[in-house]
């Protein structure tokens, strides 16, 4: 149930293993957080939810999914991601560490110490970091190394930094996380999206990140597999009856849908579960590229505005007590740099989103406005048309997004580890033969799958299907 990206990848792999397969959907069309369509204008396409793709790309359970086959080609652009300063400075991440130190004078040193080593390992990293946060990592000296050094928070990390690049480099990165910068676990994200930046590059999917759904949907329809859209479930009860039920929701929608069904202290654990802030998304049309003041912003696709490490610092943890920053943190991608077919000939899309208490219903198209503004004047002359999804709308969109909450879950320590809850499988629930593929599963919110494997392999295990059932790292 729910045809988002790890919802389907459970599909495709109980497909594969010669189950019969049906999948619904609540919305009109399948893909979740991963579907582009014309927000705006005609010929404007926007991606709906998620947008820069490193970890499809690093990701165990895409490597038997052949997407090129499918048509889906990524788009790289040179320089990762840009973070712009006031007067016309900006610092970026493309290329190899030895480039980008250079770039970062008297932190050459500290960034060439931190990331070389990150980089030479992300691959025996990632499959710990990406996996179900259960079995003993293949890596394990890598793994632990790289859990323990990101375990201090961002603020702790920045220390490592004298200039205001090298501390911008950790805000712009660490915020991704939604938690305070003086949060544990904070410092993770950096060395994660950096290393990856470097190893991958942050692509882009030619068209839109709906390909990639559009992919798993073609994959497990010629496999059998159906799904049937505009088809919300309300109650585990009206599901037919199956082996194994296996849901793409979280803890809150999974207790409300369970009813008398559930286990009353499985049920008590899962309402402890925590959600996060929420987001506050903007699309624009555009008559032309922004006008970054910094030449590094306009090679791009992914732009941290937001200023100095304090001034991110400051607004994150506004939006953690409850508060509006006035000058929020926006995470910025303009796709139209690498992939022209977005728009229409010399047009361009803009996609941003910046952070909001959990629940907000207020609209911050102004404020983030302002901020891009603030780095690329003249941007707002440009503007041909916008959609704005503010926190509540997101979840109206997505019951997925409880409050907003795009990663389906809070990254504290605990909820990284346990999430949902303390569990030996994380992805089996306390009710025969029904499992969690969610992003409230680990490893979390992003479009790499490994929700739905983790998910699909235990329903395999549990059905006695153990050859079919394929590895979670
Ligand atoms: C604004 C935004 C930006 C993002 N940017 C990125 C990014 O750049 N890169 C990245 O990797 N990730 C990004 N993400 C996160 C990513 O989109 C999600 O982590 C990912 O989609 C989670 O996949 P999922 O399958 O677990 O859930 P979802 O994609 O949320 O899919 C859940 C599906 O289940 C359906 N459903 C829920 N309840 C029911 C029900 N009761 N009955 C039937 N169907 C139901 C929903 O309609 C939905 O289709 C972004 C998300 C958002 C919202």
């Amino acid at each position: 149930m729910g045809a988002g990206p790890n919802g389907l990848v459970a599909a495709l792999v109980l497909a594969r293993a010669g189950l019969a397969v049906d999948v619904y959907e609540a919305s009109d069309e399948p893909g979740g957080g991963c579907r582009t369509a014309e927000l705006t204008l005609p010929g404007f396409h926007h991606d709906l939810c998620s947008a820069v793709h490193p970890l499809l790309v690093a990701s165990p359970a895409f490597r038997d999914v052949d997407l090129s086959a499918h048509g889906v080609r990524l788009s790289t652009p040179a320089i990762a991601f840009a973070h712009p300063l006031d007067d016309g400075r900006a610092v970026c991440v493309g290329g190899s560490v030895s480039e980008v130190a250079a770039s970062l004078g008297e932190d050459a040193r500290a960034y060439a110490r931190i990331f070389s080593p990150l980089v030479r390992d992300v691959d025996k990293i990632l499959p710990a970091f990406l996996g179900s946060m259960r079995s003993a990592p293949a890596h394990p000296l890598a793994a632990s190394g790289f859990a323990l050094r990101g375990l201090p928070s961002a603020r702790h990390m920045a220390r490592a930094f004298g200039t205001e690049e090298g501390r911008a480099l950790v805000a712009g990165t660490a915020a991704h996380s939604m938690l305070p910068l003086t949060a544990p676990l904070s410092g993770v994200f950096p060395r994660l999206f950096i290393a990856l930046a470097h190893r991958y590059g942050w692509p882009v999917v030619e068209g839109g990140s709906g390909a990639i759904v559009d992919a798993l949907v073609s994959e497990l329809s010629a496999r059998g597999g159906r799904i049937e859209t505009g088809h919300l479930v309300k109650r585990l009860d009206d599901l037919p009856p199956a082996r194994a039920v296996v849901l793409d929701v979280t803890p809150r929608q999974l207790v409300d849908m369970a009813g008398d069904a559930m286990p009353a202290a499985y049920g008590r654990a899962l309402s402890r579960y925590r959600y996060g802030p929420g987001v506050c998304k903007v699309d624009w049309a555009l008559s032309g590229p922004v006008p970054w003041r910094a030449e590094e912003c306009r090679q791009t696709v992914t732009v941290h505005v937001g200023g100095t490490f304090e001034e991110i610092a400051r607004g994150e943890a506004d939006v953690n007590a409850g508060h509006h920053p006035d000058r929020p943190y926006c995470l910025v991608t303009q796709p139209c740099v690498v992939d022209p077919r977005r728009a229409p000939e010399g047009r361009h899309t803009l996609w941003a989103y910046c952070h909001v208490p959990n629940g907000s219903a207020v609209d911050m198209t102004a404020r983030m406005e302002a901020q891009i503004e603030r780095f690329a004047p003249g941007f707002r002359d440009l503007i041909l048309g916008r959609s704005t999804f503010t926190a509540v709308a997101e979840e109206e969109h997505n019951p997925s997004y409880v409050g907003g909450d795009i990663n389906a879950g809070a990254a504290t320590l605990r909820q990284m580890v346990f999430r949902p809850t303390v569990r030996w499988n994380p992805y089996r629930t306390a009710m025969k033969g029904v499992y969690l593929c969610s992003a409230a599963t680990p490893p979390g919110g992003g479009v790499h799958g490994m929700c739905g494997l983790g998910a699909a392999r235990a329903a395999l295990l549990d059905l006695g299907e153990k050859e079919a059932a394929p590895p979670v790292p």
